[in-house]
């Protein structure tokens, strides 16, 4: 029998979405049932932000088979084990969403009905977030490898990256082209449809060359050229949930010590991001334009800087949603092209990784040709990842008590139902189910529900078993083991220096 023709797959866009389905396209699909051609356009270039990142990233990094610490030099990246929330409950108070676990589940209970039964019996137990080893490392401004003895508290956390998003566009092109990825510069002008079937058959770039394909694979950022514009998939608005809709960025020069976590500030009609990077601070200001204006946003970013801005802030247009479907026709969205949440819990990256790997797990064949199935399927993963992170988002901007109108319409907004159930169940009874597939974990919601103020009224009754003064005895123990390790651990900055020192780099503006 003679042998099927590859699949051909075009991926339109080469910004950090393009880039990563075609590194793990490449190396993940065998070759010779495959081609992957890339195109991207210097003229219209990338959206040049996207630092943070969340510890799944590590995990597509090392199915790539990338070695760490290379690529790290190479992208100036520094390390985070947590996000830091400043003022969101109100201005001044502070709480880290760790990567990382709360304590043990003695008693075969999840650890908050121990430490929320405690509380209730009026134990000097001070608070959940004095419970996790990768807190205490923020708190440290410590980093170290975790430790792979699972009996070790040392063990309790993940870690992820702060890089260069140019770096990092870069850094899987260079790796993508080597592995056999065909990399076209070009615009597309033109997309052709096959008249019966509606699919993409063709786009057209300026130069006038036709570029066929079987698949193909949208990643041109918000313009979302092929399932936006083509395939007019409709757009679902979250804008009623997450207001804003503009940003500033601007980079500044390098601080001391080196954050290993990720700052996100409220403001009063937004807030402002920090990044610490090996070469330069990346910063940012998200903020609505229905309760600011963009002078004033603008100084306020730039007010919020702790050192030097590099060049002038550069501003960002955008409104929280996403696709009905990300996978229409013979076309896939990624990234930006299939939708967009505001970066406060570095969610966009995951949501590109899940996408790239939910396509490669349903990658249709040449024989099988472009199953419906196949598209259904991926696009329900698509809605939970997305509106399991919608809803995660929105927790943080609901419990505050801030003033300013932004926070007010926020306070006073009507939750997703989903949501609205998770926080009932919590405060009802110190419940925080677990998901199995996606974001976020049980850890995280808790991070932020009690970071909110967000507070269980009830716990469970298992966590009765454990004698008062025995659970205090064994929660004091704890957070001795928690603060003697995290006491003892390398700063950030020395690791980043003696594991991945990145080279000199005059840091764009
Ligand atoms: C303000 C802001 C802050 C963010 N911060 C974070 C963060 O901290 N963490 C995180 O995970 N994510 C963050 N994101 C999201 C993150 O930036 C994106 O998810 C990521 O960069 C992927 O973008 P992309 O590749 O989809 O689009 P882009 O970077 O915009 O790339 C689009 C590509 O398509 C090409 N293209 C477009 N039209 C054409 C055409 N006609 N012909 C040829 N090529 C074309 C472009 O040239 C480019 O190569 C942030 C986003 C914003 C707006």
């Amino acid at each position: 029998m003679a042998e099927a023709a590859p699949l051909r797959i075009v991926i339109v866009g080469g910004g950090t979405a393009g880039w990563m389905a075609a590194a793990a396209l490449s190396k993940l699909l065998p070759a010779r049932d495959y081609t992957l051609t890339l195109i991207e356009s210097d003229e219209i270039g990338t959206v040049g932000v996207g630092e943070a990142t969340l510890p799944h990233i590590k995990v597509f990094n090392d199915t790539l088979g990338i070695d760490e610490a290379q690529f790290m030099r190479e992208t100036q990246a520094s390390l985070k084990v947590g996000i830091e929330f400043v003022g969101w409950d109100r201005p001044g108070d502070r709480y880290v969403h760790p990567f990382g676990t709360f304590g043990e589940p003695w008693a075969g209970i999840d650890f908050q009905h121990h430490w929320a039964r405690a509380k209730a019996a009026g134990c000097d137990v001070g608070e959940l977030h004095d419970y996790s080893f990768a807190i205490a490392a923020c708190r440290n401004n410590a980093f170290e490898l975790p430790n792979e003895d699972p009996k070790s508290i040392r063990s309790t956390y993940a870690y992820a990256y702060h890089f260069d998003a140019g770096l990092y566009a870069a850094f899987l092109r260079r790796w993508s082209i080597a592995r056999g990825v065909e990399r076209i510069e070009g615009k597309v002008v033109d997309v052709a449809r096959d008249a019966s079937s509606g699919h993409v058959a063709s786009v057209t770039l300026e130069s006038g060359a036709v570029i066929e394909g079987d698949l193909f694979i949208d990643c041109s950022g918000f313009r979302s050229l092929l399932v936006g514009q083509t395939m007019d998939t409709a757009w679902c608005d979250w804008s009623h949930w997450l207001p804003c809709d503009r940003a500033f960025a601007v980079p500044s020069l390098r601080t001391e010590p080196l954050l290993p976590f990720t700052r996100a500030t409220a403001q009063e009609a937004g807030w402002t991001w920090r990044i610490g990077l090996q070469h330069r601070t990346g910063n940012g200001h998200v903020f609505c334009s229905s309760f600011t204006d963009e002078d004033r946003a603008r100084d306020v970013l730039l007010g919020a800087l702790d050192a030097a801005p590099l060049g002038e802030p550069r501003m960002l247009r955008f409104q929280a949603g996403r696709r009905a479907a990300a996978w229409a026709g013979n076309c896939v969205a990624i990234g930006l092209a299939s939708g967009f949440l505001e970066p406060l819990e570095s969610t966009s990256i995951f949501l590109i990784q899940a996408a790239v790997m939910d396509l490669i797990n349903l990658m249709p064949t040449r024989r099988s040709g472009i199953d419906p199935r196949l598209a259904a399927e991926f696009n329900r993963l698509f809605e939970v990842h997305y509106d399991r992170s919608r809803d995660f988002i929105v927790l943080h901007y609901l419990a505050n008590r801030r003033e300013g109108a932004l926070w007010d319409h926020v306070r006073n907004m009507e939750l997703p139902d989903g949501l609205a159930h998770k926080i009932a169940l919590f405060e009802a009874s110190a419940a925080a189910p677990d998901y199995r597939y996606g974001l976020f974990s049980r850890d995280s919601w808790l991070a932020v529900l009690v970071g909110q103020g967000i507070l269980p009224n009830a716990h469970s009754l298992l966590a009765e078993a454990i004698p008062l003064a025995e659970l205090e005895a064994q929660l004091a123990d704890l957070k001795y083991r928690i603060d003697v390790n995290a006491a003892d651990m390398t700063r950030h900055g020395d690791f980043i220096r003696s594991y991945c020192p990145a080279p000199a780099l005059e840091p764009a503006a």
